[in-house]
């Protein structure tokens, strides 16, 4: 009888442990969203660890049983999970997922923008702007709710919460950018990932090569991006914590401008650094842009 009950208690503690609800995100930003709503009620796993460019990936076999497990996906969408030939596509093949029923684009109801080197390719970067991050946690927040109605009250107050938070934040830089000189409103950086920054916050952007998966810091493209800084009355220059700075050093030499801080696009900061979480990343990056480009 002992033995029987212990067993069962066993069972009960197990089951309440796997009745989280376990969600995928394919890179550390969604993951800090899915964490913001799930709160303790889920378990979250991110494919793309921190540091690393989503861009191009090729899964470990943590990620394919993480995704095979799995009661929610999330993507990006908007063309950032097709590098190194459609990485994400091929693991939810193999994982006998399916797109729109367990796997969801958080990029949904974004208002898309086009790469300007390939105009029928939309540009992934659309968490640079927090209002289409709030859009994110918005899909997130639904996606969690219908898969676990039990607890959607608490994700429809988390999401709620995280929101407010989001908004502060953006209604904030977007005072604080409108005062810098038009002149100096140039963001220059190694990757053209800024259109949705650039269109959010009134900044023009400049880079050396458009999207990670392409040639990278080719002489034409170095050239280029010299024309364009020197062009306008940009006070320094970026590079991003998920590229080599190797070309954005040599744009440094050559225009005598300093690299005036390190930014993060694809990625998050290694967790307990400033830029651990999607707030705290875009926070860095709007303080870090506005002291670079108003530096005297
Ligand atoms: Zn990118």
């Amino acid at each position: 009888m002992a033995v029987f009950l212990q067993r069962r208690q066993q069972v009960e503690a197990e089951t309440t442990k796997s009745s989280k609800l376990r969600v995928v995100s394919t890179n550390s930003i969604l993951d800090d969203m899915v964490k913001n709503v799930g709160g303790d009620q889920v378990k979250h796993y991110s494919i793309v660890q921190r540091g690393t460019d989503p861009h191009e990936y090729e899964p470990k076999p943590a990620d394919i049983s993480a995704t095979a497990e799995a009661d929610v996906i999330f993507y990006n969408g908007l063309n950032l999970e097709t590098g190194g030939n459609g990485w994400f596509k091929k693991l939810i093949k193999s994982s006998r997922k399916s797109f729109d029923k367990d796997v969801f684009a958080a990029s949904k109801g974004v208002k898309t923008k086009y790469l300007t080197t390939n105009v029928n390719e939309p540009d992934p970067h659309a968490w640079l702007d927090l209002a289409n991050g709030i859009k994110y946690v918005q899909t997130i927040s639904q996606t969690l709710q219908q898969k676990d109605p039990k607890h959607a009250a608490t994700y429809q107050k988390n999401a709620t919460q995280y929101i407010a938070k989001l908004t502060k934040l953006h209604a904030e830089a977007q005072t604080k950018f409108e005062k810098i000189p038009s002149a100096q409103r140039l963001l220059v950086t190694s990757e053209g990932a800024f259109k949705y920054f650039s269109a959010a916050y009134h900044v023009r952007a400049a880079y050396i090569w458009e999207v990670n998966t392409e040639a990278q810091g080719t002489p034409a493209q170095m050239k280029t991006a010299l024309k364009k800084i020197r062009a306008s009355e940009v006070k320094s220059l970026f590079v991003e914590s998920s590229v080599s700075p190797k070309s954005m050093r040599k744009l440094a030499q050559e225009t005598h401008l300093p690299i005036a801080s390190t930014i993060f696009t694809d990625s998050l900061a290694a967790e307990g650094k400033p830029g651990d979480t999607y707030y705290s990343m875009m926070k860095w990056n709007l303080d870090h842009i506005y002291q670079g480009l108003t530096r005297s």
